[in-house]
């Protein structure tokens, strides 16, 4: 067992506050990605949860028990860095058991612990791959929560990627709590079950990888989430009716979206979202404009299809995509896969239940 909750936790220096009261829920056994850009406090949060930051305020459960003021060596968890801490005079297998000798583990239960993190590893015929090595100094210690901050990100693309998945394994493997900070979206996409999506001290929103692809509660969600990223049009309330909300597209016409109006009325300036994936390119869809730029990627095409002057829209279309540069094409997206946002982030709630991404282009619309 080994769930961790945080309330109302707040960490300040001096009088700049840098977590600002978070409520969090981490399950057992729960790969949890803390994501967002760099300066955003997930670090922090991260050294709040390790004991190496003092909390300033509110309260950190471990296993229901108020840990705030545990000491870092008694609460159970171990903690991967980036720019990781290994003793370059010592073996491989000195490094991993470099903690338990400390803690005065005997020396047959220390090296029976490095052999089996070893092999977990497959250390045994790559010695040389240190961040490795520095997990597996945080295996042998058997913790009841693996704390990662960015340990990839010194790694080249190609080393990221493996490593990616044999960490992945490893959770599967292990079975064990992890929390794992990175400011990269896909590693949060392909590793967590939840992620939390942080901005300036505070989480903007809490879900499944594709909760928050399919449903991103505001802009920054939206934005930060899926890669190309979502498209996001800014556009004039045409009319609220129980259909949803009219906006008046760039060429005059209106595009009804099945959200709520709430607060918003006609003549409201709101956010157009549409997911690159989702525009199609058809001959009597809603969106003129022209192609300006093919990127082609074999298995997929990235185009940018100026629709008005110094508007853009990125639309994903197929590997084998021939469309002409400079000619006039349109594009067509089917409402539901529309999103609408206040200018002021707030996505407005959705009429109808959203589908899969996929869904969205698996029979054409009309
Ligand atoms: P991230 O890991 O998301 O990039 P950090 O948690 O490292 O962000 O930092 C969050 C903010 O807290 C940054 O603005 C940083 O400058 C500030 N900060 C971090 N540590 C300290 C400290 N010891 N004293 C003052 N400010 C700090
Ligand atoms: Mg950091």
């Amino acid at each position: 067992m080994a769930e961790l909750k945080l309330r109302g936790a707040r960490k300040s220096y001096g009088s700049v506050e840098i977590i600002k009261g978070l409520d969090l829920d981490v399950e057992d056994r729960e790969f949890v990605v803390f994501v967002g850009p760099s300066g955003c406090g997930k670090s922090t949060l991260l050294r709040m949860i390790a004991g190496l930051e003092k909390i300033t305020a509110g309260d950190l459960l471990i296993d229901g028990v108020r840990a705030n003021d545990i000491d870092p060596s008694e609460r159970g968890l171990a903690m991967v860095f980036q720019s990781y801490a290994l003793y370059p005079h010592m073996t491989v297998a000195e490094n991993m058991g470099f903690a338990l000798k400390i803690a005065g583990v005997s020396a047959a239960e220390k090296e029976r612990k490095v052999r089996e993190a070893a092999e977990v590893l497959q250390l045994s015929h790559l010695l040389r791959q240190r961040q490795r090595v520095a997990i597996g100094r945080a295996i042998v210690r058997n913790p009841k929560v693996f704390l990662f901050d960015e340990p990839l990100s010194n790694l080249d693309a190609a080393l990221r990627v493996s490593m990616r998945l044999e960490l992945m394994c490893l959770h599967e493997h292990l079975a064990a709590t992890m929390i794992y900070v990175t400011h990269d979206q896909t590693e949060a996409m392909t590793m967590a079950d939840k992620i939390v999506v942080l901005n300036g001290g505070s989480i903007e929103q809490v879900g499944s990888p594709l909760d928050l692809y399919i449903r991103p509660a505001n802009i920054f969600v939206a934005g930060f989430i899926g890669s190309p990223k979502m498209n996001l049009l800014k556009l004039k309330v045409a009319a609220t009716g129980p259909k949803g909300v009219s906006v008046t597209l760039p060429d005059g016409q209106a595009l009804t979206v099945p959200v709520a109006a709430g607060a918003s009325k006609s003549g409201d300036e709101l956010l157009l979202g549409m997911r690159p994936e989702h525009l199609r390119i058809s001959a009597n869809g809603q969106f003129k404009g022209r192609a300006v730029l093919a990127e082609r990627l074999g298995s997929l095409t990235i185009l940018h299809v100026e629709v008005a002057p110094e508007v853009t829209l990125v639309v994903q279309a197929e590997g084998g995509d021939r469309t002409p540069l400079h000619s006039p094409i349109a594009l067509d997206i089917s409402p539901s896969a529309c999103h609408l946002f206040r200018t002021d982030g707030p996505a407005l709630a959705s009429l109808c239940n959203r589908r899969e991404p996929w869904a969205h282009s698996l029979k054409p619309e009309n």
